[in-house]
């Protein structure tokens, strides 16, 4: 069983349905949320019943995804952002994803997540997720978790990633508003092109610029987004701001960015632009992992293998190959109690 002891307070909620867990979720109980999301990392049966009941409550969160190399302060800084925007009132939801490591919730993102001061506070939810071997990863889980958290009634949502490996940036680009940060030194720039991260970043943050060589990382990254050049009229011109996390300063002026552009998507239609796009890539991954539960469950490794070596040596090509393994899908579907057809 995952998520732990549910016994105390609200009873165990590890026998409750689920429209009793999601009602207790909308209602901000924080057990109810910690359970929907481990319900969402060991990838539970009982996931396509708690989507259903979560889809009407979801879309009003707004989505910021955090991303840069480790050390550069994004535990830092999402905490500072939980406490700014606490003060102004919102709830908030913590998300601090590893999609290298198998381990989830316990002592590595733990102890990266620097949120002790948020613990006590009933408008925060924090949680950290890694893959747990499933075979969507956390592409895949990492959406839905975000749906819970939408539902919680959080009015923002931080997703954080340890590093810019390609999955980390590509879940924190899953944003409404995603947040590319750097640090004097450490050959960002160089790094950052690598990883694709400038072409995601909306607002770039230039942390412990208490450092030297903050004025540098400023200059290079207004030279690498071409900051300088003409853009077309009403095109988002990222924003750089400089901050000291560790001092809580500049922490106000990202905000205020993170504002600047949520308006900038809502006006151009692009917040809902967004969404779409976002909601397009986790159905494809949402049906591509169950094509591939799907060939396991008919004992694709056999079937799989020995249409390899058919491919291997000549006899049959790629594409009819993979007709014939999705064909098969689709008969061992359509002989038992496949889904419905529903209008
Ligand atoms: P992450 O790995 O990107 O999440 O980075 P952390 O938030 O864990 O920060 C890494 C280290 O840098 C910690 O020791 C922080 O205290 C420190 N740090 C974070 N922000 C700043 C800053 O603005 N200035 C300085 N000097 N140190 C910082």
């Amino acid at each position: 069983m995952d998520g732990g002891s549910d016994d105390d307070g609200g009873g165990d909620v590890s026998q409750v349905t689920v429209a009793e867990l999601v009602q207790r979720a909308r209602q901000g109980q924080p057990r109810a949320v910690a359970r929907l999301i481990s319900l969402v990392e060991g990838a539970s049966p009982r996931l396509r019943e708690v989507m259903a009941a979560l889809a009407p409550l979801t879309g009003r969160a707004y989505v910021v995804g955090l991303t840069g190399p480790p050390g550069v302060g994004k535990s830092t800084t999402t905490s500072a952002l939980v406490t700014a925007y606490r003060a102004a009132g919102r709830r908030v939801g913590v998300l601090a994803v590893d999609p290298s490591s198998p381990f989830s919730g316990g002592a590595l993102l733990g102890d990266r997540v620097r949120m002790s001061e948020h613990a006590a506070d009933p408008g925060v939810y924090i949680r950290s997720m890694a893959t747990r071997g499933h075979l969507g990863g956390l592409a895949w889980a990492a959406p839905q978790a975000v749906r819970v958290l939408d539902a919680a009634g959080c009015d923002v949502i931080l997703v954080e990633t340890v590093g810019v490996g390609q999955s980390e940036v590509e879940i924190a680009s899953q944003a409404d508003t995603t947040v590319v940060l750097v640090a004097p030194g450490m050959g960002d720039g160089i790094q950052a092109a690598k990883a694709g991260i400038l072409e995601v970043g909306d607002v770039f943050v230039v942390n412990k610029a208490d450092r030297e060589g903050a004025d540098a990382a400023v200059r290079e990254l207004h030279h690498m987004l071409g900051l300088g050049e003409a853009r077309a009229p009403g095109d988002w011109r990222p924003s750089v701001v400089r901050s000291v996390a560790t001092r809580g300063e500049g922490v106000e002026e990202v905000v205020e960015a993170l504002e600047k552009h949520r308006a900038w998507l809502e006006e151009r239609g692009e917040l809902a632009r967004r969404r779409v796009r976002r909601a397009a890539r986790e159905v494809e991954t949402i049906a591509v992992t169950a094509l591939r539960e799907r060939i396991a469950d008919l004992g694709g490794d056999q079937r799989l293998a020995a249409l390899a070596e058919q491919v291997a040596t000549g006899g049959l090509d790629p594409y009819a190959a993979a007709d014939r393994l999705v064909a098969a899908v689709a008969e061992a579907e359509g002989g038992g109690s496949g889904p419905s057809p529903t209008g």
